[in-house]
């Protein structure tokens, strides 16, 4: 399949690329000492609620010792053991739901909740593979396609990986796609490096205006009412760093 069709709009991310960059910015502000996550939830092409993780409204942020859990494993992580209150709680993977943060993505879920949205029938965007407790929640809210991006790992018991499969491929239904990492950091870096600081922008501005006077409005029309799901990607996406590399060079001739 020649990729030029699609890559003549240039600057314009794919679907999954661009609510994945929304969902790391959300990550932003976290408030946990452990990985910051966020998550986006999006039905119909369009973002139904955000989330990060870090404990719930009202409570001491975990950033200031608010939760024990992350507390102490901070400390152990910086060497102050010596400081660790309570130097026999549990801080492994199977500990994980033992703690007063909210995760991003059941904070996604519970917005939506407060604003009296459903969740039936969305995609939900997550900087990182959703945990055990999370990607339940995310079947039981409706969720039909779960997409990250940084790899971890949920769990190291047998029981529960097989457990997690069984979450996963209730999601795939057939299509991986439908639970799936997105792609690798540095891969992602290329599709989203367009940002106020790049030099090249100008550049990308000016290829932007020719790619739309190229597809013209239809195409957008079409891409436009399609959900999320169903938008095309770029073919190949293990190498689809090349055809962004290309229109990057493009833009920089
Ligand atoms: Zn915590
Ligand atoms: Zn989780």
């Amino acid at each position: 399949m020649n990729p030029l069709p699609y890559l003549k709009r240039v600057g314009q991310v794919q679907w999954d690329h661009y609510y994945m960059a929304i969902a790391r910015t959300v990550s932003q502000r976290a408030n946990c000492t452990g990985s910051k996550v966020g998550a986006v939830l999006v039905r119909g092409n369009r973002i139904v609620s955000t989330g990060f993780n870090g404990t719930p409204e009202g409570f001491q942020n975990c950033l200031d010792g608010g939760c024990v859990r992350c507390w102490e494993r901070y400390l152990r992580k910086t060497g102050r053991h010596s400081e660790i209150p309570h130097p026999a709680f549990p801080d492994d993977a199977k500990a994980l739901d033992l703690c007063i943060c909210v995760h991003a993505e059941a904070n996604a879920f519970l917005a939506a909740a407060r604003a009296g949205i459903h969740t039936d029938g969305t995609t939900l965007y997550v900087t990182h593979r959703p945990c055990f407790v999370c990607l339940k929640e995310a079947v039981q809210a409706g969720v039909v396609r779960v997409v990250y991006l940084n790899e971890w790992r949920a769990t190291d018991h047998p029981v529960l990986i097989q457990m997690y499969k069984l979450l996963a491929e209730h999601l795939r239904r057939n299509d991986q796609r439908n639970f799936e990492r997105l792609c690798a950091q540095s891969e992602f870096a290329q599709f989203t490096a367009v940002t106020p600081k790049d030099p090249n922008l100008d550049d990308v501005i000016g290829s932007v205006g020719e790619a739309s006077m190229l597809t013209g409005p239809i195409d957008d029309a079409v891409e436009s009412s399609e959900p999320a799901v169903n938008v095309p990607r770029a073919p190949k996406r293990s190498k689809a760093g090349a055809p962004v590399r290309a229109s990057k060079a493009k833009g920089r001739a």
